[in-house]
């Protein structure tokens, strides 16, 4: 396939195809340059100087910050380590009656707020919609994506990561520190 240039995936960062289809384009293996190319125009938009790892939204990064692997938004506010589910360090807004639902299902088939409830996770840095989930009641925050950073540096980039984390969902370990 014939080689991006940065103009042609700014111009997909800034819509012409919408994000699922950037994200394709960044999955397609041994084009490193993609990546990298993508990873260069998201540095240059984030107020933070921490270098990129990954993108995982629009909004929010994997960067290394002193040696440490976190997830920051685009204004710097951190959600600490990735292997964290950076949802449970956001602001959360819930929707679970039929009024507050029903102020973002207009003219749609809204889901039974006695089942479901709509979730708007927000950035307290910058006030960012970082993501909205519909989920029933009583289910933990899903964890959209915990990337195997260490396979995906080493095995897709072929440039291994100075250092190496366990690939792990840490989750359950930061609630628990919470409780103690
Ligand atoms: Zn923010």
């Amino acid at each position: 396939m014939a080689e991006f240039d940065k103009a042609d995936i700014e111009k997909l960062i800034d819509g012409v195809l919408p994000w699922p289809a950037t994200q394709d384009m960044l999955k397609s293996p041994k084009d490193t340059n993609r990546f990298d190319k993508y990873v260069e125009i998201m540095q240059a938009r984030v107020d933070f100087s921490d270098p990129i790892l990954l993108p995982l939204t629009p909004n929010l990064f994997i960067v290394s910050e002193g040696g440490n692997r976190v997830v920051k938004c685009r204004c710097g506010q951190g959600f600490g380590d990735y292997r964290v589910n950076w949802k449970i360090s956001a602001l959360i807004r819930v929707r679970d009656d039929e009024a507050s639902i029903s102020e973002v299902y207009v003219g749609r088939e809204m889901p039974d707020p006695k089942w479901m409830q709509i979730r708007e996770y927000i950035c307290a840095g910058c006030g960012s919609q970082l993501e909205v989930e519909a989920m029933p009641r009583g289910c933990p925050p899903d964890f959209d994506f915990l990337p195997d950073l260490d396979t995906f540096y080493s095995e897709w980039l072929g440039r291994p990561l100075p250092d190496k984390s366990e690939y792990v969902d840490k989750t359950l370990d930061a609630i628990a520190e919470w409780q103690a």
